[in-house]
């Protein structure tokens, strides 16, 4: 089933959607007006904005995949037992076959393995290495007590590097590290696949092979972010020497074995709305995270999800893996970053895997990094189009702990993101052209300050005024 035969030549070919439409679900069409309120409302963060106010989401990919009519009927098919829910032991046995890990702890999403993981793993002053940070993963490993480093490659932090795997660990940096801190004081190293604020930028099978060989010589594990590990292998299905032949399952499959576990949001690759989860090898381990989810997420056999949202999830994983699936979800990305790239307008390349990143610096180089120019320039986007895009740059990055003093990331970028199977490419003939219409007005585009800043990440929900 994971075979694509007749696979076309990636360029100069059209792809279509391995899907036909059952169900719609209406939008709103709003005018300039409304969106200049809406706006002024929300304190120009499009996290504040209200959805029925929005025309193409791309906020996030996260949770807002169209379910298949399997995923739907698994629906019905929910278990709701306290205890031992069958969907449990259904989504056990698909991260067992598709991840290869041992031992599977449900969570309500991503974020609820990463806090179990760090609370089980960090102790205070540990130091975590991690291939560019992601928001809650860092939170988690900081609440827990850790310095986080980073020790991506350098080029990760240059948008206009062609590099096909901007996501890899520079191997010598991460050396440093541990002869520096000392092994003993990293309790893991955090591998993030596909690397969300790189840009949805892939990590090679050699890079994880390397780094796995590297963290076994020092007794460090490794514990992989999979949250987009399947578009990570497609990534290596198309672009490493020898994986060319090999199904996206496959590759899977081994790029985990090079790993002892992972933390999961099922709400991004797995194509459900709701879910997480974290496995690890060590039975040990598992027998301390298992407990611990009992505090924080529910019992061990649902981890704060429904028996029908397992289920979904359960299907969802093996949707997810088939090779027509992601080279058409994939291929939908490209098409919208290869229409910027054709009008002159300033993006992340390679284009990622789930988005489609627009360089801010280079957008408005006459803002100064603390007027926040992705911030302004996400504003500026919804206000011409009703496209909803996120900030992922200077307010995302936060504040350095000691010093109080912002984050300047080397990277200011919005993300224009894209839900799994529910657009067409017509709505992103749409943004492409939004897009290029806030570039040609980019002069006149003015920066922003932060006028309520909450304490933890506080790209959700701080607010700001135009300048
Ligand atoms: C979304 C995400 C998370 C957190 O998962 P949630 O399900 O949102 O809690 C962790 N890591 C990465 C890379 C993500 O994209």
């Amino acid at each position: 089933m994971n075979a694509t035969t007749d696979r076309p030549a990636r360029r100069h070919r059209s792809w279509a959607e391995p899907w036909k439409v059952k169900v719609v679900e209406p939008i709103r069409m709003t005018t300039r007006a409304e969106r200049e309120r809406a706006l002024l409302e929300a304190g120009f963060n499009t996290f504040l904005l209200r959805s029925e106010d929005v025309y193409i989401d791309l906020l996030t990919d996260s949770g807002t995949s169209a379910m298949s009519d399997s995923q739907w009927a698994g629906m019905m098919l929910g278990d709701e037992a306290y205890a031992g829910s069958r969907n449990f032991y259904h989504l056990e046995d698909a991260v067992r076959r598709y991840y290869g890990y041992r031992h599977v702890v449900p969570t309500h999403q991503g974020r609820g393995a990463e806090n179990i993981l760090s609370k089980v793993l960090i102790k205070p002053g540990d130091t975590v290495p991690g291939n560019m940070y992601f928001t809650t993963t860092r939170a988690h490993q900081e609440l827990a007590g850790a310095n986080f480093v980073d020790v991506i490659v350098r080029e990760a932090h240059d948008p206009a590097s062609d590099l096909p795997f901007k996501g890899n660990v520079d191997l010598a940096a991460l050396e440093a590290l541990i002869e520096r801190v000392g092994a003993s004081r990293i309790p893991y190293l955090c591998l993030a696949a596909t690397v969300n604020m790189a840009g949805g930028q892939p990590v090679s099978m050699a890079n994880i092979r390397a780094v796995h060989e590297l963290a076994r010589r020092y007794g460090i594990r490794v514990m992989l972010d999979a949250t987009r590990a399947v578009e990570n292998a497609y990534f290596i299905q198309q672009r490493e020497a020898g994986f060319a032949g090999r199904s996206v399952a496959e590759i899977l499959r081994e790029f985990c074995s090079y790993s002892d576990g992972c933390t999961m949001s099922g709400k991004k690759d797995s194509l459900v709305n709701i879910g997480g989860w974290l496995a690890v090898n060590d039975a040990a381990l598992y027998e301390e995270a298992s407990n611990l989810v009992v505090l924080y997420e529910g019992l061990h056999t649902y981890g704060g999800m429904a028996g029908r949202d397992m289920e979904a999830m359960a299907r969802g994983i093996e949707e997810s893996v088939q090779d027509d699936h992601i080279r058409a979800r994939i291929g939908q990305v490209e098409y919208l970053g290869e229409k910027l790239l054709e009008a002159g307008v300033p993006i992340v390349r390679p284009i990622g895997g789930h988005a489609v990143y627009l360089d801010a610096k280079a957008f408005y180089p006459h803002l100064d990094q603390e007027q926040f120019p992705a911030q302004a320039l996400a504003a500026y986007l919804y206000e011409a189009s009703g496209v909803r895009a996120m900030e992922r740059g200077i307010v995302s990055a936060g504040r350095d702990r000691a010093t109080g003093r912002n984050h300047h990331p080397a990277l200011e970028l919005v993300r224009l993101t894209i839900p799994r199977r529910v657009y067409t490419q017509a709505h992103m003939d749409v943004t492409a052209e939004a897009v290029i219409e806030t570039y040609e007005q980019r002069a006149s585009a003015r920066g922003l300050r932060l006028v309520y800043e909450p304490k933890y990440l506080r790209f959700f929900q701080a607010r700001f005024a135009r300048d």
